[in-house]
């Protein structure tokens, strides 16, 4: 290896175990930056593909502000939100056949405010808990809608309780198509195959 090849290698080792230093929670921001990732960019926005999406459809709609999450929302805010809801509003455009959902996480476990956009068949290999499913299907995914109206409403996004928390992740399993009550994780996984 040439003193130049080597002199990289090394820079890329270095780089990656700082990088494996990072806490988990703050991949997005890597994620914000990867090429692959990348769906559709703005001044102000930057859509990326969710990594582990929980649907067909799923992306993440992220600022290039450094927002934190929907608790860090204030008035200033609303036209920012306003061009997430028009970018959404394109994606579906994009997906004449799919229904889509977008909305927050009431209790993000990832940092900088993401919104998704989710399709509603919920068929992907990464959905496997009880919890990815009530994240989703339960007033724990707060609709865009409602987020939009709250904040030019009040000025700020109001904190769930964390029992209300606690009980929604514990929601009994439920078709979010139909009225099937499924035993269980895989019997639902393969209930919703057949609303394709
Ligand atoms: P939440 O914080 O609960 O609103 O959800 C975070 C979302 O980010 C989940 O849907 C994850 O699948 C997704 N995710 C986690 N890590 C990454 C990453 N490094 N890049 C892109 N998406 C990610």
């Amino acid at each position: 290896m040439s003193k130049r090849a080597l002199k990289l290698s090394e820079e890329g080792a270095h780089l990656s175990a700082k990088q494996s230093k990072k806490h988990w929670s703050l991949g997005l921001l890597d994620s914000m930056k990867d090429p692959d990732l990348i769906y559709k960019e703005t001044e102000r926005v930057v859509i990326i593909r969710d990594k582990y999406p929980k649907a067909k459809i799923h992306y993440l709609v992220l600022p290039k502000d450094n927002i934190t999450n929907i608790y860090k929302l204030e008035k200033e805010h609303v036209s920012l939100l306003e061009e997430f809801g028009e970018l959404f509003k394109s994606i579906q455009a994009e997906y004449k056949s799919h229904i889509l959902n977008a909305g927050f996480h009431a209790a993000p476990s990832m940092l900088r405010l993401h919104m998704h956009i989710i399709s509603k068949d919920m068929v992907s290999p990464c959905l496997k808990t009880k919890v990815h499913w009530n994240s989703f299907t339960t007033t724990f995914f707060k609709p865009y809608k409602d987020i939009l109206e709250e904040l030019k409403e009040n000025g700020f996004i109001k904190k769930m309780e964390n029992d209300v928390h606690k009980s929604l992740m514990a929601t009994p399993l439920k078709c979010n198509q139909c009225n099937y009550v499924p035993k269980n994780m895989p019997q639902l996984k393969d209930h919703l195959l057949s609303h394709e």
